[in-house]
C-alpha cells in the first residue's frame, strides 16, 4: 500500500500510544512515509523500539518512549522528551487500549442453570471492569491533557482517537469495553466542541473486525479455526470478511492530512465492512 507516501507531514510531530501494538505500530510506520517526525508511546518499549528501528532503518524519524497512559506525571516526562528530541505534538493519535478477559462474559445470554464455573455478568470482577474503563477512557483523556496544551494554535493540529464497533451497538461479552468505547466515542465529539476555537480538531476511527492479539482468542480456537463467535461476526459483515490493518490507513491519513479533512471535525468513521450499517436482515 502506498498511499502514504501522497501526504506530507514533514515537519509535523506526530505522538502514538500503544504505537507496539498491532494496529497501531502499522499506522505508525506508515505516517513515517508521510515525512512527519513519529513518537511511539507503548508500556512495552522493546516492542515501541522495534517499529521506531524499522522506521529508522527505512530513512523516517522515529523514537520510542515508555510510557504508561495511565500516569500523569509519566506522560509529562514523556511530553518533556519528545519536545527535546523532535518538538512539540501536532498530531495525537490515542491507541493504546484493549479489553480484559476479567471483564468478560463466558455467556453471551443469561439463562437459568447454567454450567457450574460459568463466569456471568455477575461474576465479572470490579477490578477488572476499573481496568478497561480506565486503559480505554483514561488512557486517551491523560495523553489528551498533556499533549494537547502544545498543540493549541499549531496549523493543522488534530486528535485522532480509536473507538469501536462496539461504540455503536454494544457486543456481546464485553460489557466495560463496549461502554468504554463508547465513552471515546462521545469524547471524541466533547473534544471536537471544546478545542474548535483554538484550532484543534478531533475526530476517531471505529474499527471493525480485524485481527490482532487482542481478539484472535475470541475469533479462533487453538487449531485456528474460526469460533462461532468469528462466524457470526462474519456474517454480520456484509463484506464477509475480516478487516486487515491497512484498511485503517486511509480513513487515517485522510483525518491527520489537514489538507484532506480541515473542516472535519467530531466524527466518528466506521471502517468497518458494512458491519454497522447492518441490521443482519
Ligand atoms: P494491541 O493489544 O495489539 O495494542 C495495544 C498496545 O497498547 C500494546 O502495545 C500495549 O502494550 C499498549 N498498552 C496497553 N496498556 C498500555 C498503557 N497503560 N500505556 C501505554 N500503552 C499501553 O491492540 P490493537 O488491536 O492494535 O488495538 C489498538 C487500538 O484499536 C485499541 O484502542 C483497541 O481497542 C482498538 N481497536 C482494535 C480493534 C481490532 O479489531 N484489533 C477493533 C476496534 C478497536
Amino acid at each position: 500500500m502506498n498511499i502514504a507516501q501522497n501526504h506530507n507531514l514533514k515537519n509535523k510531530v506526530v505522538v502514538v500510544t500503544g504505537a507496539g501494538g498491532v494496529l497501531c505500530a502499522f499506522l505508525a510506520k506508515e505516517l513515517a512515509k508521510t515525512k512527519a517526525k513519529i513518537a511511539l508511546l507503548d508500556l512495552n518499549l522493546e516492542a515501541a523500539q522495534k517499529i521506531a528501528d524499522e522506521i529508522s532503518s527505512e530513512g523516517g524519524v522515529a523514537k520510542a518512549y515508555q510510557t504508561n497512559v495511565l500516569e500523569l506525571d509519566n506522560i509529562k516526562a514523556v511530553r518533556d522528551q519528545i519536545t527535546a528530541d523532535l518538538g512539540t505534538c501536532d498530531i495525537l493519535i490515542n491507541g493504546a487500549g484493549g479489553n480484559n478477559p476479567k471483564a468478560t462474559t463466558d455467556n453471551e445470554f443469561h439463562e437459568v442453570d447454567l454450567p457450574e464455573n460459568t463466569k456471568s455478568f455477575f461474576e465479572l470482577d470490579k477490578g477488572g471492569i476499573e481496568f478497561v474503563f480506565n486503559l480505554n477512557y483514561l488512557g486517551t483523556l491523560l495523553p489528551t491533557q498533556v499533549f494537547a496544551k502544545d498543540m493549541i494554535g499549531k496549523e493543522g493540529a488534530n486528535i485522532v482517537n480509536i473507538s469501536s464497533m462496539n461504540a455503536f451497538t454494544p457486543l456481546t461479552k464485553i460489557p466495560a469495553y463496549s461502554g468504554a468505547k463508547a465513552a471515546i466515542s462521545n469524547f471524541t465529539q466533547w473534544l471536537a466542541v471544546y478545542f474548535s476555537k483554538v484550532g484543534i480538531r478531533c475526530n476517531a476511527i471505529a474499527p471493525g473486525f480485524l485481527v490482532s492479539n487482542q481478539n484472535r482468542g475470541l475469533l479462533f480456537d487453538s487449531e485456528g479455526n474460526p469460533t462461532a463467535r468469528a462466524n457470526k461476526i462474519l456474517t454480520n459483515t456484509p463484506m464477509g470478511r475480516f478487516g486487515e490493518p491497512e484498511e485503517l490507513l486511509g480513513a487515517l491519513l485522510f483525518l491527520v492530512d489537514s489538507q484532506y479533512s480541515s473542516f472535519v471535525n467530531g466524527v466518528i468513521i466506521p471502517v468497518d465492512g458494512g458491519f454497522s450499517a447492518y441490521s443482519g436482515v
